[in-house]
This record gives structure tokens, C-alpha cells and sequence, in this order.
């Protein structure tokens, strides 16, 4: 009689990757959560697909940062290299690849920048030509789909034509299509490394007040090519979620994201909640208001409690 249930096929597990760490560093603001190096990261990779996961979505935390996000699209980047030994270890695994420059910028924004006395301003053409580069790159390496997480106008339809044209027409564009500007995604820059070091993202993502306007920009998307479009972030945003598996009948993403999951650790910690009848609650919920798919931390932990 259950209309919802959950299995491993449910969700996508994030993984960090640094090119800085020699072994793995724990993110005190999520517990268990960790940057993985380079010499674990297709171990881990492989931990994921053996617990039943089909998908993980990829992060790069570079050694090098500069004003023009060279290591994003750089041959021997942090994802580059971690993508060829996934891909290696188990090809079998859907390997997803966050393409976004701010983890690559010295300043920390999402895309080139531009500063006119005290304000900036984040140029979109330019920052759209070098997000196709760093797509193209991830998608000679191996990556099965590219996320686009930057918000910035007109790229889905760009890159899908860059890997149309260079014969990459197998990869997919799993699209951040409806993500807003959000308090919650305060851990995750702790996690990748990437605050920014001036101004906010305001400009480029969206107010947490305007669903219309989540509902316009995912039809952007939907019309330049996006496979998947996702709805960031996952609990504050359930009515989002189901007007946009609603309205558009795309598979449809959740990212439960850092905030939402450090809330939840912070009072298990404390002994205030249980843990898994939470977690299945909220995964539960996203998936009843149209997630076909849910990014979350807690993937690995969900592949087996849900097989119990
Ligand atoms: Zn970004």
C-alpha cells in the first residue's frame, strides 16, 4: 500500500576530492563527510558501487587557484585525473562531474569577475566560454554527465552544442537548474573550499521567494538540452520540486545539501533525534514531491539501510 519506497538506485553519493590532501581530512561541520586525495578517491568510488550506489557526483578541490579557474579545464586537474582512475576501477559506476569555477577562482565567485570600484560584476559570456572548456574536458576524461552549478545564462545550450560538436553526444547535462541563493549551502563551501572572498552570490542564483521564477529558469534549461534538472536546495523547496516534476515530467533532482545535513547530525549528536527514522523521513518526503533521484551525504548509509 506504500506509494514511496526507497532504494540505493535513489540516490547520488558527493564526493570530494583534493588535490592538496595526502589522505582523507574530515569536515568537522559534517561528520562523515570527508576530502578524499588522490590515491583514494577511485577506492572510494568503488566503495560506493559495491554498497549498491549507481552514481556519485564529483567535486575538485585544486591545488592551484587563479583569476581565470585554469586548473578547472586543465588536462591533469584534480577531476581530470581522479575521473581517469574512477573510470578505470569501475566503469560501470554513473560518474558526475560539478562543473562550476568558483573551488578554481581565486576570489571564490562562480565565474570571471569584473570589479568597478566597490562593486563587482560576474561576466557572463566569459565565464560561460570556460565552463564549456572545463565540460568538455570532464567529458573526455570519462564523466558520464556534467552538473552545471553555476546559474549563469545560457549554458546549458552551450555546452550541450560544444559536446555535440567534439562527438561527446553520449554525455549528459544533469542541470542545477533552480538553485537558490541559500544559507544553508554554509558547510559545503567549508567542504570544497570555495567562499567567496568578496560580495555574494545573490546576483547569479536565485531568491529563496520566487517560485515563478525557479519555474522560468528551469524552462530555460529544459529548452537548451538539460537531461536532468535539479532543485537546490532539497526540504525548503519541496513545493519547487513537485511543481517542477509537474510542469516539465524531466527527470527531476534534489540536492539535500550540506546545511540540511549538519542540521540533522548536529541534533542526533545531541540526542535529540534518530538518526535513520529521520533521514528516511526527509528522503521519503523529497521523493513523494517528485525527486526521481536525491543527492545527499547520506548515500551510503541510504544503499543500506534501505536494503534491510
Ligand atoms: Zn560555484
Amino acid at each position: 500500500m506504500r506509494e514511496t519506497r526507497l532504494g540505493a538506485h535513489d540516490f547520488i553519493l558527493p564526493l570530494f576530492v583534493s588535490e592538496k590532501a595526502e589522505k582523507r581530512r574530515p569536515i568537522p561541520s559534517m561528520p562523515g563527510v570527508f576530502q578524499f586525495s588522490l590515491n583514494e578517491i577511485a577506492d572510494e568510488a568503488r566503495r560506493a558501487q559495491d554498497l549498491g550506489l549507481q552514481a556519485i557526483l564529483l567535486f575538485g578541490i585544486p591545488e592551484k587557484k587563479d583569476e581565470q579557474a585554469s586548473s578547472a579545464y586543465a588536462e591533469n586537474g584534480v577531476v581530470q585525473k581522479a575521473l581517469r582512475m574512477i573510470k578505470a576501477k569501475c566503469p560501470e559506476l554513473v560518474a558526475i562531474t560539478d562543473v562550476c569555477l568558483c573551488q578554481y577562482m581565486s576570489h571564490g565567485h562562480c565565474g570571471v569577475t569584473r570589479i568597478d570600484g566597490d562593486h563587482f560584476h560576474v561576466l557572463n559570456d566569459e565565464t560561460v566560454d570556460l565552463l564549456v572548456r572545463m565540460a568538455l574536458s570532464h567529458a573526455t576524461c570519462g564523466a558520464d554527465l556534467v552538473a552545471p552549478s553555476d546559474m549563469m545564462d545560457g549554458r546549458i545550450g552551450a555546452i550541450r552544442e560544444a559536446l555535440d560538436a567534439s562527438g561527446l553526444n553520449e554525455t549528459g547535462i544533469l542541470s542545477y537548474a533552480a538553485k537558490f541563493a541559500s544559507v544553508f549551502y554554509g558547510p559545503f563551501r567549508e567542504a570544497a573550499e570555495s567562499p567567496p572572498q568578496f560580495g555574494d552570490r545573490r546576483s547569479y542564483q536565485m531568491d529563496c521567494a520566487n517560485a515563478e521564477e525557479a519555474l522560468r529558469e528551469v524552462a530555460l534549461d529544459v529548452d537548451e538540452g538539460a537531461d536532468i534538472v535539479m532543485v537546490k536546495p532539497a526540504l525548503p523547496y519541496l513545493d519547487v520540486l513537485w511543481r517542477v516534476h509537474e510542469r516539465f515530467g524531466k527527470p527531476t533532482a534534489a540536492y539535500h545539501v550540506s546545511g540540511e545535513y549538519a542540521i540533522i547530525k548536529a541534533a542526533v549528536e545531541k540526542g535529540y533525534l534518530d538518526e535513520r527514522a529521520a533521514v528516511f523521513e526527509i528522503m521519503t518526503a523529497l521523493k513523494r514531491a517528485g525527486a526521481d533521484i536525491i543527492v545527499t551525504y547520506w548515500a551510503r548509509e541510504l544503499a543500506e539501510w534501505t536494503r534491510s
